[in-house]
């Protein structure tokens, strides 16, 4: 029993193909996680990772409280069962499940007692004198995991174990293997790429895509709100619908238009997370939703289907049809892009060539990004944009007036209005603004507060309970405003790292007569001896390349000391000081040119200054390699 957690890991294999980037996961005890998608996703190579058969090529890897990253294989106390079985095909079904434990040495009476037991779980007593050949596809997989469970390992591997079953079979050995799970309360990994699988045996999925993670979650959450349009149209049988349509909302209502020319139209309510910019009718976004959430109508809705083929499967029926009227024949033609599947319960009295109403669930529906695929209608919004007009050191916002930082003052360079979008984290205690609330939601834990701005809503992150229909009192953390003026952005908010660009090097030293290495992060003039462990991983990854190569060097803005110019340090020129009112920062030039901002109080008056940092705060990124090292 253990949990298994993975930070930051790449695989770069030698021919240079990265097959996993930045695979982060904190793995439970018990739970029984899936790894999900396409073949040559990188699923085979982050488990053959966990189980010590290909080296990480950076990353940490801990099994319990162990790194295991340089542990070989056998020291790990996991078990891994293959596809392929791989049994001892001269060896009975007996002799191969006790295999392991004889290489350990244990008594014949330990031996005889652990497979006994685990020939009861499986139920495959009868065939402990067998040899493989003469069992089924089914019983030789259940040895295969016999062989794992003898060896009582803390957690199981499992590498598409089911793949070589029948259908029939795959199901019923599904539960089986949950079940199992839950017997041996131990940590499952389990990969696979059909969908079907992970949804029902996963305590949490994580889907993969050409090496990056694309969302990790519960069955539930990822049919129910996927991150993007691939996780949408993989999890999900039949298959996620997808058009393109515009949105334009008038009134209380939202005006969908499909290219075919077919409108419906959507409570506001359902789509007023959706940033407003998505909302006028001129941009083009993608629709998703499930077959099962499209309905036939009796009445005219706006949107139509022609009925090309229905599959009636007794407890329910596929509709497959075109929304831009398409016969069969004409459908077959082109790929239209109007395709459309609808499931219903039960039987339907429907025909190929019928035209039917639709009605699409409105709270059902998903919506992403055209470009990067990326939901847009999501629980917790990345802001809500609002104008702001300008007038002498005031800022007009929200219904308030307030005073307008000099920072802002000077990036906005005389604008005289400016769409300011503000993250749901900006909100703080305060007096600047007082706006009525329409509705407070639980979001994981945190109360999201919808406030009335005019017809549409800001959305808030509230510390303190707040009520339906009172007015919040508040302030807005300025530096994290982002500011819009003539389509350009003027104002960015302020992140939370700073990067700076740097060598890499080490020193012998002696100590107590021992030799000793000290490495060190050269950065900007200043040696910053990184932590011993990072200077091994670095000349592990790199070789002695890693004395010749640069690297980014990324550091939270809070972990910057700064120190007075004869203090040791990064040597620092102040260009400036920006006040943002309710934060001020330096801007701080160095050796190279680059600058980079550290929070100061609104009176730092110093010119020269040092800027510290610890070793354990930064983080390496190689430059050649798009990867985080250490
Ligand atoms: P999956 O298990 O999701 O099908 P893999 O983890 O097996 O995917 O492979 C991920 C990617 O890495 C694929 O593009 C594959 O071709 C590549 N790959 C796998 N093994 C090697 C190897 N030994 N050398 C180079 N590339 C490899």
């Amino acid at each position: 029993m253990a949990d298994v957690r993975l930070s930051h890991i790449y695989k770069v294999y030698d021919n240079g193909h990265k097959a996993v980037n930045d695979f982060s996961i904190d793995i439970k005890d018990k739970e029984f996680i899936v790894f999900v998608g396409p073949s040559g996703c990188g699923k085979s190579t982050t488990l053959r990772m966990i189980a010590g058969l290909e080296e990480i090529t950076a990353g940490d890897m801990f099994i319990g409280d162990t790194l295991v990253n340089d542990m070989e294989p056998r020291d790990r106390d996991i078990a891994m069962v293959f596809q392929n079985y791989a049994l001892y095909p001269h060896m009975t079904v007996f002799e191969n499940m006790a295999f392991s434990l004889r290489n350990q040495h244990l008594p014949e009476e330990e031996i005889k007692k652990r497979v006994n037991e685990a020939a009861k779980i499986l139920g495959i007593e009868e065939y402990l004198d067998r040899k493989p050949k003469a069992m089924s596809g089914g019983q030789r997989q259940r040895v295969a995991l016999g062989r794992a469970i003898v060896r009582n390992p803390k957690v199981f591997l499992l590498d598409e174990p089911l793949s070589n079953l029948d259908a029939k079979l795959r199901a019923q050995m599904r539960t089986e293997i949950t079940k199992l799970h839950k017997k041996l309360q131990t940590t499952f990994i389990y990969v696979t790429h059909d969908q079907v699988e992970a949804m029902t045996m996963g305590t949490r999925i994580v889907v993969m895509k050409l090496g990056y993670v694309q969302q990790i979650d519960t069955p539930m959450n990822l049919y129910n709100k996927p991150y993007n349009k691939f996780v949408a149209g993989f999890i999900g049988t039949p298959q996620m619908n997808f058009f393109d349509v515009t949105l334009n909302r008038v009134g209380e209502k939202v005006e969908m238009a499909f290219d075919t020319g077919a409108k419906i139209l959507l409570p506001y309510e359902v789509v007023c997370k959706v940033s407003d910019h998505y909302l006028h009718g001129d941009v083009k976004v993608c629709l998703g939703i499930r077959p099962d959430h499209i309905a036939i109508s009796g009445r005219q809705t706006g949107l139509t289907c022609m009925v090309n083929v229905v599959e009636h499967l007794g407890n329910e029926s596929i509709i497959y049809g075109d929304i831009s009227g398409q016969t069969v024949e004409q459908a077959e033609q082109i790929e239209s892009g109007h395709q459309i599947i609808i499931k219903v319960v039960g039987d339907v009295d429907v025909e190929s060539g019928q035209l039917l109403n639709l009605e699409i669930n409105p709270e059902k529906i998903h919506l992403f990004d055209s470009e990067t695929e990326i939901t847009i209608l999501e629980d917790i919004p990345h802001g809500a944009t609002f104008e702001a007009t300008f007038q002498e050191g005031k800022m007009n916002f929200l219904g308030s007036e307030v005073a307008l930082p000099a920072a802002l003052q000077e990036k906005l360079q005389g604008a005289k209005s400016a769409k300011v979008e503000v993250p749901p984290t900006a909100f703080i205690p305060g007096e600047d603004y007082k706006l009525y609330v329409h509705d407070v939601q639980n979001i994981d834990g945190k109360k999201l507060a919808l406030l009335n701005v005019g017809d549409r809503y800001l959305f808030a992150f509230v510390k303190r309970t707040v009520h339906k229909g009172e007015t919040l009192h508040f302030s807005l953390q300025n530096d994290k405003l982002r500011f819009v003026a003539d389509n350009e952005v003027v104002v960015e908010p302020i992140g939370e790292e700073e990067t700076l660009i740097g060598t890499f090097s080490k020193k012998d030293r002696r100590e107590n007569h021992q030799r000793v290495i000290d490495f060190f992060y050269n950065i900007e003039g200043d040696a910053i001896l990184a932590p011993l462990k990072n200077g091994y991983k670095l000349n592990q990854i790199d070789g002695n390349a890693c004395y010749r190569n640069q690297y980014k060097y990324v550091f939270r803005r809070d972990a910057i000391t700064l120190a007075p110019e004869d203090a040791p340090g990064i040597p620092a020129t102040v260009k400036e000081i920006l006040d943002y009112g309710n934060a001020a920062y330096a801007l701080l030039e160095v050796a190279s040119g680059e600058t980079i901002l550290a929070s100061v109080t609104q009176d730092f008056a110093e010119q020269q200054v040092k800027i510290q940092l610890s070793g354990e705060d930064i983080q390496v990124h190689s430059l050649d390699v798009e990867m985080r090292i250490c």
